[in-house]
């Protein structure tokens, strides 16, 4: 199944014939209970984490800059899902040289963009999957990534290094006059998949709108996992250590999206660092 057709295929088909792990049935009130199933869930190098930043983290200097590649190239179909956990998005290129890709900083190839999903919680006080110095942020979106090299999402996953991921957070700030086009991304994504199960075309925009892309502020990375079963211990993480606003209003509709089992948060606890080392960069 070459790329092109899997652009055309609609999201079910996507996720069976592309390879694209199908979410399994687990709960965000029994995130302990996740390793039964999965058990890398149980494993030494989970996330999310708590990330200690002060001032005596030096910046790495001699870590080349983070290059953020065609980010704003217009993509050609982007599908959202609402499965239940998160509401998701995956953007397709028809002409794959179009696809955004990561290089540089931490990474040592080039690594695709494959789908952007988000993290929040039931109020202001929680919310994001990793915290800084202990402090949650109210949402983390996440760009998920690939390395190119493995030749598909499916394959890399598998991979020790084969995923990078953007965590990027967002703080309640209603002295903004005028949110930024990402958060009006986000949350006209929010309205039309507000029901469990909804599948639909997204009116699509550069993924350049999102405040974290080709940001200055310093990001945190470390070798983790996913945040969800089977929490496959396959990521690159980068995580920008910067709220951007949103108004409380938009996190009262992204409250409002439906989740399995009636939930009204999606975000993993913070998990042990078992020795992993975490470098800053900008
Ligand atoms: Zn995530």
């Amino acid at each position: 199944m070459n790329s092109v057709m899997c652009g055309l295929l609609n999201i079910s088909l996507i996720l069976l014939i592309c390879g694209i792990p199908v979410s399994q049935g687990f709960s965000y009130d029994k995130t302990g209970e996740w390793g039964n199933e999965s058990p890398i869930c149980n494993g030494k190098s989970q996330s999310p984490i708590n990330i200690d930043f002060n001032d005596k983290n030096a910046l790495k200097q001699d870590m080349v800059s983070l290059q953020w590649n065609g980010y704003e190239n217009i993509p050609d179909v982007m599908i959202g899902a609402n499965n239940g956990h998160t509401i998701k998005v995956i953007p397709k290129w028809l002409d794959t040289a179009k696809r955004p890709y990561l290089s540089g900083g931490p990474l040592d190839s080039q690594y695709v963009l494959q789908e952007f999903h988000f993290h929040w919680g039931a109020d202001n006080s929680v919310g994001s999957e990793h915290t800084v110095n202990g402090k949650s942020f109210v949402l983390e979106l996440h760009m998920v990534h690939w390395k190119l090299d493995y030749g598909s999402f499916s394959a890399a996953v598998a991979a020790p290094d084969g995923l990078a991921v953007v965590g990027s957070f967002y703080d309640v700030n209603n002295t903004v006059s005028k949110p930024s086009s990402g958060v009006n991304n986000i949350i006209n994504i929010a309205l039309i998949l507000m029901k469990k199960g909804e599948e639909v075309d997204i009116t699509p925009f550069p993924l350049s709108n999102f405040d974290a892309v080709n940001t200055p502020e310093v990001i945190a990375t470390y070798k983790g996992s996913l945040t969800t079963p089977g929490c496959n211990e396959a990521v690159t993480w980068m995580v920008v250590i910067h709220g951007h606003p949103i108004s409380n209003n938009h996190m009262e509709t992204l409250r409002n999206v439906q989740l399995d089992n009636g939930e009204n948060h999606n975000y993993r606890p913070v998990q042990p660092l078992n020795g992993r080392k975490v470098s800053f960069f900008h």
